[in-house]
């Protein structure tokens, strides 16, 4: 098994993360069980937070490290909530407050277009100059009100048109299917299978 540390200690992160590498050989290490710290994400860009979060937990490990970075980014709000999706309406930090302050930013726009973004990095040692990088996509729209009890963050806001139904009206399955989290970790996933880390 190839160790990888993963720079996230989210129980549903590193389940998904596991189910999609360990049949490659990758064993994933969440960085609290090595007593490696959150790192800072004070950057503008998904990718550079990413890449801090990669470089610090792969210095601290030593090992090969994986980091992701995701939010939503709503057309009409220049790709607002984007980096800051986590902590959009201040604190207390919570999903509720968040989805409301989005809610009152769209009240009277007509553009309701929004995505979801994810990119994986995976580093093979601190000073990897060419980390290996995944990322996904995932097209909707906000709807006016809240629909479905699943999911997490935005996912009540954000519609899936083709789907017809938002991110919490789908089984996780479902959700991981078509997600930018699903597609970003089966681009991983692919390219690991093609170039394991040194
Ligand atoms: P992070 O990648 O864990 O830092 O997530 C950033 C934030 O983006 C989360 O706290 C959510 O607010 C939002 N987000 C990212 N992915 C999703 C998703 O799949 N559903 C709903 N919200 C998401």
């Amino acid at each position: 098994m190839q160790r990888i540390v993963l720079a996230s200690n989210n129980p549903g992160k590193i389940r998904e993360i596991r189910r999609w590498l360990a049949p490659l050989g990758f064993e994933i290490l969440p960085q609290s069980d090595l007593g490696i710290p959150e790192a800072e994400e004070p950057y503008g860009t998904f990718i550079e937070n990413a890449l801090a979060k990669a470089r610090q937990a792969c210095r601290a490990a030593g090992l090969p490290a994986l980091a992701d970075d995701s939010g939503i980014c709503v057309t009409a709000l220049n790709g607002a909530p984007g980096v800051h999706s986590a902590r959009f309406a201040g604190d207390p930090c919570s999903d509720e407050r968040n989805n409301a302050k989005l809610l009152a930013l769209m009240e009277g726009v007509t553009d309701r277009r929004a995505h979801y973004y994810c990119v994986m990095v995976l580093l093979r040692h601190a000073n990897d100059p060419q980390p290996l990088i995944a990322e996904g996509e995932w097209h909707g729209e906000i709807v006016h009100a809240p629909r479905g009890t699943g999911g997490f963050g935005y996912d009540p806001l954000f519609l899936d048109p083709r789907l017809g139904r938002t991110g919490a009206e789908l089984a996780l399955e479902e959700k991981n299917r078509v997600s930018h989290r699903g597609k970003a970790l089966a681009r991983l996933a692919e390219r690991l299978s093609r170039s394991a880390p040194e």
